[in-house]
């Protein structure tokens, strides 16, 4: 899921930092994990979104080409407790809350279009997670071997997780080669 603000790597840091698994980690190893985190998130953005001024329209067609279908939703942020896009892994369905991405533009000044391709770029990692196709586990590194104990029983680390989208979605906005 995707809150605002934009997807900036404070923002990657903010989600490793607040997720319990992560928390327990020293500073030292927590920012090694956010660094990877956001890393892999870019790399996997140039690889997988649509180039420069791709309209609209091209960024479903990467989505469905990959089994994703995206739906809209007009109600606004109030409804989704400040998300303005889901992903429902049993449905492989992108949900993009078209009120709430209103809301959004209103209250950053960001261009609704951008705002849209932020959203549905933070959506499609997690797409591309959960079908497999981008490996974040087996890529960015665990720098304490005693958490990589604990995540078999724990489940993934979902702060990881959501800095490697905030790292993807924010190539939608600046794909330049730096960070
Ligand atoms: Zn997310």
């Amino acid at each position: 899921m995707l809150l605002f603000p934009y997807p900036t790597k404070d923002l990657a840091r903010i989600e490793v930092q607040r997720d319990p698994v992560c928390a327990r980690m020293r500073e030292a190893e927590q920012s090694a994990l956010i660094d990877g985190a956001w890393g892999f998130g870019r790399v996997a953005g140039r690889t997988w979104l649509p180039a420069g001024e791709a309209s609209a329209a091209a960024w479903e067609v990467a989505v469905q080409e990959v089994g994703a279908r995206v739906r809209h939703d007009d109600r606004g942020l109030a409804a989704w407790g400040g998300f303005v896009g889901e992903y429902d892994p049993s449905t492989a369905t992108i949900v993009l809350h078209e009120g709430a991405l209103r809301q959004w533009e209103e209250e950053t000044g960001i261009d609704r279009t951008a705002a849209r391709r932020i959203a549905l770029a933070h959506e499609f990692f997690h797409h591309l997670d959960c079908s497999g196709r981008v490996l974040p586990w087996s890529s960015v590194r665990m720098p304490d071997r005693r958490l990589t104990r604990l995540i078999p029983s724990r489940g993934r680390p979902r702060g990881v997780l959501e800095a490697c989208a905030h790292g993807f979605a924010s190539i939608a906005l600046d794909p330049g080669e730096a960070g």
